[in-house]
């Protein structure tokens, strides 16, 4: 539930729009996604979904404090975590990536020499809701079966994996698809007794997934120890990114997004959308960092936590203004 007084805050609310910058200068997006969390939280309204009011009144009220430098972090605020919500999924992909930044490094640490690929799995396409969670069970449960084959398992380390689903615009099916960040030995390369092509790879994960058809599957190495390590930062990005895109149900064909909002509520009931096994998993939980779904979305990684002493400072609080469309300071 929300704590804040909702007519004292409107009373309350100055003249001043919110300016939140980070170091780098770029100017983070909350008036963007509170815009977006606005015409989700309509259409949930419409829908007559029970927690409308709730996801309307996520990041509503934003306290920050000011560091030294003159930069916001913030501090308190309450969100919905509703998995559809614009604000949240925005806050969930910068801790999803700051988590799996982590835990990549403390792998890399214990195992300097293993390898890391890419992998994107898919199945066909979802027609509805009901259609949609049944399939992004069984993607789960296919993905399950799919470490386990020998060849697999064998030189498999562990892995980060994520379910994203998109909207196809033309014929407004579901798909689903995995993206996989996998982390394998150095044997893996070393001949074809260890080494999955990209033919083996589709003909296990179509025998995993029992299917009669051959679903489309990509696999990319991650180029080891390149200056920057880019591919790995773009690998953890794309795994770490939100599971629905907003723009997928945010058109503008308001009948559409009902019915596609529907779909996704019904579809992404109950599913976890990101997990880790094998290693990656072990040093998750060695790092103590917190559920990536459920877990804390304020601090969203170590840096944007107020220290001690920063938390003495007066807050800075910023109040969404429904007419106005932004963000003004109290
Ligand atoms: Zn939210």
């Amino acid at each position: 539930m929300h704590f804040y007084n909702t007519t004292e805050d409107d009373q309350n609310q100055g003249e001043e729009v919110l300016k939140d910058v980070t170091k780098s200068g770029k100017e983070r997006p909350w008036r963007e996604r509170k815009l977006e969390n606005v015409s989700y939280s309509e259409l949930l309204q419409i829908l007559k979904f029970k927690k409308a009011s709730n996801v309307g009144a996520c990041g509503r009220v934003l306290e920050f404090k000011p560091t030294d430098e003159g930069y916001l972090k913030l501090f308190k605020t309450w969100f919905c975590k509703s998995k559809l919500c614009p604000v949240c999924n925005w806050r969930r992909s910068m801790k999803n990536s700051y988590q799996a930044q982590q835990v990549v490094e403390a792998v890399i640490k214990e195992k300097p020499k293993a390898r890391w690929l890419y992998l994107t799995l898919t199945a066909r396409n979802a027609v509805d809701g009901e259609d949609l969670n049944k399939g992004l069970s069984e993607l789960t449960k296919a993905f399950n079966k799919l470490k386990m084959y020998a060849k697999v398992k064998k030189n498999l380390i562990g892995f980060m994996r994520s379910t994203e689903v998109t909207v196809n615009k033309e014929t407004g099916a579901y798909n689903q698809h995995m993206h996989i960040l996998l982390c394998v030995e150095n044997m893996y390369f070393k001949d074809k007794k260890n080494y999955i092509s990209h033919d083996e790879w589709t003909t296990l994960w179509q025998k995993a997934l029992k299917v009669i058809y051959r679903p489309i599957v990509n696999i990319q190495v991650i180029k080891p120890n390149k200056k920057g390590d880019t591919d790995i930062q773009s690998a953890i990005k794309e795994t770490s990114k939100y599971s629905v895109k907003s723009s997928d149900y945010l058109t503008d064909n308001k009948d559409r997004n009902l019915e596609i909002v529907g779909d996704l509520e019904f579809g992404l009931f109950r599913k976890r959308m990101i997990s880790y096994g094998g290693l990656l998993k072990e040093k998750h939980k060695l790092l103590n960092l917190d559920d990536m779904e459920d877990g804390n979305l304020v601090q969203t990684s170590d840096e944007e936590k107020p220290s001690e002493a920063e938390q003495e400072a007066n807050s800075i609080i910023a109040i969404w203004h429904y007419q106005k469309q932004n963000y003004y300071l109290k």
